[in-house]
């Protein structure tokens, strides 16, 4: 008789025995449709060793229903599979649901009609039509895509079909991607880099287990670097694996990419159409995607040859999940390439802390850029004392900043302004009464963004009108805006130097491919006089013209308290100091501060990096904060606040009383309300070498919860709020 154990995608069902009928033939790995009830449901067939589960008779099992079209998942991805549920304490089920992350792709081969503008007009044009006709130019797409592209209904489009204004197109759903070349445009590499690549080349031919840490400066070419060693994988006919935080996925990054290898590589990103997943997806899994760059969820998908591995920009912590399955990206990608056996390369101008500890354990092999490439010298930093130098009153940039910016427009040359705040100020509060605006679901402000008129919440993304009223003491147009965002920096330098032509680089403002293109051209022709951006400028742009970079408020990062303030300031300021001074001209950073002294101001300042290091590893190591120790938080939360604090008191009673491990909390947590669920916090504070992973298990696994109450465990938190 012919049995299957399957991996149920469904965490609640576990492990399940199915008949595999006569004619059907399935391999570890394959990925079949299972009769369940009255369903059908997928799931992966597995080694029956590796997954326990009570043995039904044969009699009782009920026969698959078909193989889906697709390779089985590989051993290689099974062990991975394993693994990361094991340590991040997450069901086999949810990461299961990450690998087979297209539902379209599991289908088989397959045409789709799409629709595009055919040239003819309607016999009556309407508003709505002349927008969508507007819109669509030069796009192809099916019509529920369309729609949401011109902002016009389903209904207005189909009218066009009848009319003949689209027309529809037969469009095979796999079709082949465009071949990158590994020899379209080889560059020029200077010996530094060429020492570097060669390493990398040699570890991708060899096709072993080699972690590479490529710590260079901003600018020392670390992309030019590991493009050889996408070559090298290109010839060897494996695949690669690039992973980029989200907000570095930048055309500039894409444009870079096609220069060098011909094509554009494969991309994966959280806001593909299903389409493009589905292909994607497909490509990967039959070995023909050479290149996939894409966020942190290409990790797991089914590559057939896998060859190489590229973590850019590998200190973000955007790489770490905090929802579902809390995984850090980063880690994941070591763990994947060695159950491939394949060289990984984490790049970093400002490594984490965990990855310089790796490397000097010599578990990962360092390798260093340590000038920037074609004699550009890095920038100069100064601190500007906030307290000694403060802006006028209800500004926020000092009076050295401003004269810095008008040298450089008299110079024609660019200044960027970096705020890590979004919209126009954090905080709206009532100057009759006091009422503050705070987000009906979570524990946290509104954000007033003036440029679209709203109030937001960051958390959950609720928003509303401002309103002209109170709506506590019903008082007119008393509402005041409380501190600075992006916009109200923008605001005041459009008010200090009215000739200035001003940008905003926010998430909001180029939050579509097209936004964020014609702002990196603008920016390149000289267009933009002053950037004033979030985050999302911190990396991956290279504008010649830009020699100016100014820090608004370097003691913003600092105030939250958590483990890696230090650092993420360290890391976020290095970067963005790493934007200036990246052509032909000198750069320079002033960083506004009230805490001059503060040791990772000052290594900033000094340029002292190793400094900086070597106090934030003495720092960790006295805490036994990671990597000298481990950290391990256990998150619950309910829509019900008592319920939400019984659940979490009863895991604090439970506690074990372990040597190695402190458990701290129960604790409201910072966001205590978040998406209307209210949340509690534990955190556990263990030894490196303790077993985390099997005391969260025994001690969680030991108690039930109401239905109402979610327990998450969140192994390695990089946030704890
Ligand atoms: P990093 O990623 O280390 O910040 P980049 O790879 O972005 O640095 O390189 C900085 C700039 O120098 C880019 O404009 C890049 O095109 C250029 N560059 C680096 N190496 C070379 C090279 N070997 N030949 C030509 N240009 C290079
Ligand atoms: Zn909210």
């Amino acid at each position: 008789m012919n049995r299957a154990r399957l991996l149920m995608l469904n965490a609640a069902l576990g492990p399940l025995d199915y008949r595999v009928p006569d004619g059907m033939v399935v391999v570890p790995g394959s990925v079949v449709l299972a009769p369940l009830g009255p369903r059908q449901v997928i799931g992966v067939v597995w080694e029956e060793e590796r997954l326990p589960s009570q043995r039904v008779p044969d009699a009782r099992l009920r026969p698959l229903v078909e193989v889906l079209p697709v390779p089985p998942l590989r051993a290689e991805l099974r062990r991975l599979i394993e693994w990361t549920a094991d340590y991040y304490c997450a069901s086999l089920a949810s990461v299961a649901r990450m690998v087979l992350s297209s539902g379209g792709a599991l289908k088989g081969p397959a045409t789709m009609t799409e629709y595009r503008l055919s040239g003819g007009m309607p016999e009556r044009m309407t508003p709505q039509r002349e927008r969508a006709m507007a819109a669509l130019e030069g796009e192809q797409a099916t019509i529920r895509e369309l729609a949401g592209l011109s902002d016009v209904s389903e209904g207005v489009l189909r009218g066009l079909v009848n009319q003949g204004v689209l027309e529809p197109v037969a469009v095979d759903c796999d079709r082949p991607y465009p071949p990158a070349s590994a020899d379209f445009a080889e560059p020029v590499l200077n010996d530094a880099q060429q020492d570097v690549a060669d390493r990398f080349v040699a570890a991708v031919e060899e096709h072993r287990f080699a972690p590479f840490l490529l710590d260079g400066v901003t600018g020392s070419g670390k992309t030019e670097t590991y493009f050889e060693a996408i070559a090298a994988a290109i010839r060897a006919g494996r695949q690669t694996l690039v992973l980029l935080p989200e907000i570095a996925l930048t055309e500039a990054f894409l444009r870079r990419f096609e220069d060098r290898f011909g094509a554009a590589p494969v991309l994966w990103h959280s806001s593909l159409k299903s389409t493009e997943r589905r292909r994607g997806w497909r490509a990967i899994a039959s070995g023909e995607a050479q290149v996939v760059v894409g966020a942190r969820s290409a990790l797991f998908l089914p590559y057939a040859q896998l060859g190489l591995i590229v973590v850019d920009e590998a200190h973000e912590t955007s790489f770490k999940q905090d929802e579902g399955v809390r995984y850090n990206a980063r880690d994941v990608a070591v763990m994947r390439a060695r159950f491939e056996r394949i060289p990984v390369i984490l790049a970093s101008a400002t490594p984490a802390l965990e990855s310089l500890q790796m490397a000097a354990a010599g578990t990962y092999e360092k390798l260093d850029l340590e000038s920037r490439y074609g004699g550009a010298t890095l920038p100069a930093i100064t601190t500007i004392n906030l307290t000694e130098e403060p802006p006028e009153r209800g500004r926020w940039l000092a009076p050295p900043l401003v004269e810095a910016m008008q040298a450089r427009m008299a110079r024609g040359e660019q200044s960027l302004l970096f705020l890590n705040r979004r919209g126009f100020a954090p905080l709206t509060l009532c100057r009759n009464c006091g009422h503050r605006f705070q987000c009906p679901n979570c524990s946290a402000w509104l954000v007033e963004h003036r440029l679209s008129h709203r109030l937001a919440c960051h958390h959950c993304g609720h928003e509303t009108t401002p309103p002209d009223a109170c709506p506590e003491c019903g008082e007119k147009d008393c509402l005041v805006a409380c501190g600075p965002g992006v916009e109200r920096i923008a605001d005041e330098v459009a008010a200090t130097l009215p000739e200035a032509r001003v940008a905003v680089a926010t998430s909001d403002t180029l939050n579509t491919p097209e936004k964020a293109a014609a702002f990196v051209a603008a920016a390149e022709s000289g267009a933009i006089d002053v950037i004033v951006g979030t985050q999302l400028v911190t990396k991956g742009f290279h504008f010649p013209e830009l020699t100016l970079v100014g820090v608004v408020d370097a003691d913003l990062g600092l105030e939250g308290g958590d483990l890696r303030a230090a650092e993420r300031t360290y890391q976020q300021v290095a970067q963005v100091a790493g934007r200036a001074g990246r052509g032909a001209k000198p750069g320079e950073v002033l960083i506004q501060t009230r805490h001059p002294d503060a040791p990772v101001i000052a290594a900033l300042a000094a340029g002292d990096r190793d400094a900086f290091y070597e106090a934030e590893t003495e720092a960790r190591r006295y805490a036994g904060a990671p990597p000298f120790g481990r950290w391990a938080a256990i998150i619950v939360s309910s829509e019900d606040e008592a319920e939400a604090r019984e659940a979490a008191n009863r895991i604090g009673a439970t506690r074990p009383n372990l040597l190695d491990v402190a458990i701290l909390g129960p604790a409201p947590a910072p966001l205590s309300l978040l998406r209307g669920r209210y949340r509690y916090r534990l955190l556990i504070n263990a030894r490196r070498t303790a077993q985390v992973q099997d005391v969260i298990r025994d001690w969680l696994g030991a108690l039930t919860f109401p239905s109402g109450v979610r327990v998450g465990v969140d192994i390695d938190p990089y946030s704890f709020v």
